[in-house]
């Protein structure tokens, strides 16, 4: 099938199939040969060869290429576009299903290896500095942190920037940005949709976790003109799960990052645009369009829209807390984490099911680890399995625990003193707290609930379900007052304003399917 839709091509021991800063490559299967793919510096990591294949997530996201595949030995294979491949992965269930799970595989094992994607470069003092690093390990980019302290040479390039140029970011293949945002990372490194200045659709899906990519598979699927506008990485909170034991479908548990990116390849595949990072800062309610200010200066006027804004850690009520925030706290447990943590005492805090599957991870990666939590008995907040998986994996379980303090240097943690006095020698630390709902930037204009979660129903005064108080603008998963929090939710509930939205509106287009 492949030979059908790519080219055969031969290539002479020593060629170079992609090279590290290429823009795109194809995707790869190799008939006959041996390829090799290289780091940065040269370094091989893998070899493939006949009936293997190149290639990795950026192949799905646009991302520039960050490695080099340089052939071993005389190779036959079929280079398919990448465009071309995508289209495939659409109408290829198999393909799709080898394919993508291969590709989560080989992006994570890349998080872990040194010398691979984007360096960047600053004091880890630097709030800009953690606030880079924090985005790359959302956005899954392989990256290395090199700080002044590291050597002379950096400490005296450092030296010489404005402290509106720091953090200095090297991209794959040469390229510099000097203090960039989060956007300007992203569009340097070719991932996410550019939004034009004013931009009319459909329907507006505002945050792009479960709820949000639920929506823009049945909007798009169902003929309307969708667009995703997500502030930070699609994925939401479901993105960083390690696993997710309770997906209908998935009875072998699936992992965050892979459901995201099946989610967002579907949504795609019907005609959904994402647009990342963009923050949605201001809604202004109209009669037949509602417009929606964005953080970066772009406004969308729609005709429905849909807050799935989700809700945000809460962080630890402790004096200078963001200092370590990213360095040694973290509120997320992936495989660069699982890595820094290795042989380390860890501790990590919530009572909920998060932070059980965040401890369990870390103890099977070789970490010491205590779960602290403020209650007298975990029975209450966290499902009985993971109370069993703690003990089967050796985590150490601290009941009525609250951190006072944090101690330690320059972001990294050497020890916490909890309320009651006691300290404990921690290296990182681990916040599951709950969260908050992201909706400040709401201010008055839709009704809230005294925590912040967005009313919607006969709460809200409003004829549909998942109408807010603003008609024509709907909630959905994990903001919504009174939804329960889980994926499974969020997903239908998403799905279901679409279903309200066709109520609503004339249909504008012919559906899909
Ligand atoms: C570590 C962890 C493990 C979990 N494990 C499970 C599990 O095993 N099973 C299960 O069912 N549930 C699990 N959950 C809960 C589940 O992930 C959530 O219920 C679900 O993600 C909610 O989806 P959502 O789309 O409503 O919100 P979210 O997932 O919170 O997504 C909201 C998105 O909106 C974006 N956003 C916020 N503000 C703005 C703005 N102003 N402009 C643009 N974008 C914005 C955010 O960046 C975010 O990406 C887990 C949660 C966590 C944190």
């Amino acid at each position: 099938m492949l030979a059908e839709h790519g080219e055969e091509r031969t290539a002479e021991v020593g060629e170079k199939l992609f090279e590290v800063g290429d823009e795109s490559y194809p995707f790869i299967a190799i008939m006959e040969g041996e390829v090799a793919v290289l780091d940065r510096t040269g370094g091989e990591i893998v070899r493939h060869g006949g009936s293997g294949f190149l290639g990795e997530m950026n192949l799905l996201t646009g991302q520039t290429v960050f490695l080099t595949a340089v052939v071993t030995k005389p190779t036959r294979y079929i280079a398919v576009d990448r465009g071309v491949l995508k289209r495939l992965l659409f109408e290829d269930g198999s393909l799709s299903d080898l394919l993508l799970t291969a590709f989560v595989e080989r992006r994570e094992l890349l998080q872990q290896r040194e010398g691979i994607g984007i360096e960047i470069i600053g004091p880890l003092g630097s709030s800009e500095t953690r606030r880079l690093l924090d985005f790359a390990r959302r956005l899954r980019v392989p990256y290395s942190l090199i700080t002044p302290e590291e050597s002379e040479h950096t400490a005296a390039l450092i030296e010489q920037l404005d402290p509106a140029e720091i953090p200095l970011v090297r991209l794959p293949g040469g390229g510099e940005l000097r203090g960039p945002t989060n956007g300007e990372l992203s569009r340097a490194l070719g991932i996410g949709l550019e939004l034009e200045q004013r931009e009319e659709v459909d329907l507006l899906v505002i945050g792009g976790g479960p709820a949000g990519l639920g929506a823009a598979v049945y909007g798009a699927s169902e003929g309307l003109d969708t667009l995703v506008i997500e502030s930070t990485v699609v994925g939401g909170q479901a993105g960083t799960s390690r696993r997710i034991e309770n997906y209908l479908g998935f009875p072998a548990g699936i992992s965050g990052t892979e459901l995201t990116s099946r989610a967002v390849t579907q949504a795609r595949k019907f005609g959904a645009r994402t647009a990342t990072p963009y923050r949605a800062r201001a809604l202004e309610p109209g009669g037949k369009r509602h417009v929606v200010k964005l953080e970066e200066g772009n406004e969308v006027a729609a005709r429905a829209v849909l807050l799935a804004t989700g809700a945000e850690y809460r962080r630890l009520p402790v004096e200078d807390l963001d200092r370590y925030e990213g360095i040694s706290v973290f509120y997320a447990a992936g495989p660069p984490e699982a890595q820094l943590c290795g042989a380390q005492r860890v501790g990590v805090i919530g009572g909920g099911n998060s932070a059980a599957q965040a401890a369990v991870w870390l103890a099977r990666g070789g970490a010491l680890v205590t779960l602290m939590h403020r209650r007298a008995d975990l029975r209450e907040t966290m499902s009985h399995y993971l109370i069993d998986e703690l003990e089967r994996y050796g985590v150490a379980v601290r009941d009525r625990s609250e951190v006072a303090s944090l101690h330690g240097h320059e972001g990294q943690l050497e020890a916490v003193t909890l309320t009651d006095g006691t300290e404990l020698s921690f290296s990182f630390l681990f916040l599951f707290l709950g969260a908050i709902p992201c909706t400040d930037w709401l201010g008055d204009v839709v009704a809230r609930d005294a925590d912040g979660f967005i009313l919607t129903g006969a709460d809200a005064g409003a004829d549909g379900l998942l109408e807010t108080s603003v008609p024509g603008v709907y909630a959905a998963g994990d903001v919504r007052a009174g939804s329960t929090k889980r994926c499974a939710i969020a997903v239908g509930e998403g799905a279901t304003v679409v279903r309200l939205v066709h109520e609503r509106l004339p249909p504008v287009t012919a559906p899909h399917r």
